[in-house]
């Protein structure tokens, strides 16, 4: 491919100019966020995968084999393709072994560190063995008989668990009675588990072939105790010959890996893309009036709570923008319309923020540097 012959080749030409490849290249790969926590350091992404089960549980049993096995396969690879293709992103399991762990304490894992997604993966399992297909539960009342049994079913595992009636609250998983309280909660974070979930749904009847079952709620215990968006996945079921055989196999597990990767990354991708800025001094939000206003800034920091945007808040930089995100709240210093001089100032700002990178905003979004660059050259 010769990139000066065609119009889009002319445009890159131009920017790149005196500009070497290969920096370039690596400030594409930096352009992934890395948040900060509050004392100003960085705090990555972080996502808890949750093999459902193990040890003493084995959950839904198979013709040949066990649920708490075939989902621990799946879950590891989905955290390992998530920690080779991201590297923004801090991925927690809750085991890595064939051990038992408590509900609670999966729960407390998330919570405790903050996550920003909890994803249980499970497997179903049902007397009648033609039935199949995979399905994705957010935390919300529990509608159909079917739906009911699974739920009861997967709650059910705090049986095995020591004093369960005082640490779940008297909750009884066996009482259709108890799942009341799922019809009166409100979830919070509804939107964006409907919105990981549907991605997953995507992914599995798009791209691995399997029977869609959809999206539903269902008063599940481990989603009600976590503290952020979460999701649990049933890949399918394992009491059906075909499904058993494909979750089983090499090749479905790193199907099902990684369409649950895919849709994760699809899910960073959207709460990246939704974020908006406000400007210097405070609290006002900037409207987005100017239409197709692209420029260029370093991005020094993030963190889930607000910083006043002094200068004593960030090193002694000035110049501070503020991106409020869905997840969290970007800082970044300097305004620039050349995109040369976005790099040279971030050169400058390393010196006190080692990690900072050049991003791009459009009316106040955040948007891809390529899409920001093609743009800008015109
Ligand atoms: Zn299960």
């Amino acid at each position: 491919m010769n990139a000066t012959t065609n119009k889009s080749g002319y445009k890159w030409g131009c920017i790149i100019g005196s500009i070497p490849a290969l920096p370039l290249l690596a400030l594409f790969l930096l352009t992934l966020a890395m948040p900060l926590n509050g004392n100003g350091q960085e705090r990555k992404f972080v996502v808890v995968i949750d093999p459902g089960h193990g040890g003493r549980d084995p959950g839904a049993l198979g013709a040949t084999s066990r649920e708490k096995d075939v989902v621990l396969a799946v879950a590891l690879k989905t955290g390992e393709y998530i920690r080779r293709y991201m590297d923004d992103i801090e991925v927690i399991f809750t085991r890595e072994a064939d051990v038992h762990v408590d509900l609670d304490r999966r729960a407390e894992i998330a919570n405790s560190n903050r996550a920003d997604l909890f994803i249980s993966i499970h497997a179903n399992g049902f007397q009648n063995r033609s039935v199949r297909g995979a399905e994705t539960f957010i935390l919300g009342p529990t509608r159909g008989e079917q739906n009911l049994e699974l739920v009861m079913k997967e709650n059910a595992v705090i049986l095995l668990e020591e004093d369960y009636s005082t640490r779940y609250e008297g909750f009884d998983p066996k009482s259709p009675e108890s799942y009341v309280i799922f019809t009166l909660m409100q979830n919070v974070y509804q939107k964006q588990s409907l919105e990981f979930a549907g991605l997953v749904q995507d992914q599995f009847r798009d791209r691995v072939n399997r029977s869609d079952r959809g999206v539903k709620q269902g008063g599940l215990l481990v989603l009600w105790m976590t503290t952020m968006p979460s999701v649990l996945i049933e890949l399918g079921f394992i009491s059906n010959p075909e499904e058993e055989r494909f979750m089983n196999s090499e090749e479905g597990q790193v199907y099902l890996a990684s369409a649950i990767f895919r849709a994760f990354r699809d899910y960073k991708n959207s709460i990246d893309k939704k974020s908006v800025v406000s400007v210097a001094p405070g609290e006002t939000r900037e409207e987005e009036s100017e239409k197709d206003d692209i420029w260029f800034t370093v991005q020094i920091a993030s963190t889930t709570s607000r910083v006043g945007l002094l200068s004593e808040n960030f090193r002694g930089l000035d110049n501070l923008h503020e991106i409020v995100g869905e997840d969290r709240n970007r800082y970044t210093s300097g305004r620039f319309t050349s995109y040369q001089k976005a790099v040279a100032y971030r050169r400058e700002v390393s010196k006190l923020f080692p990690d900072a990178f050049v991003t791009a905003v459009k009316n106040g979004r955040i948007i891809p540097l390529q899409e920001a660059r093609e743009r800008i050259i015109r």
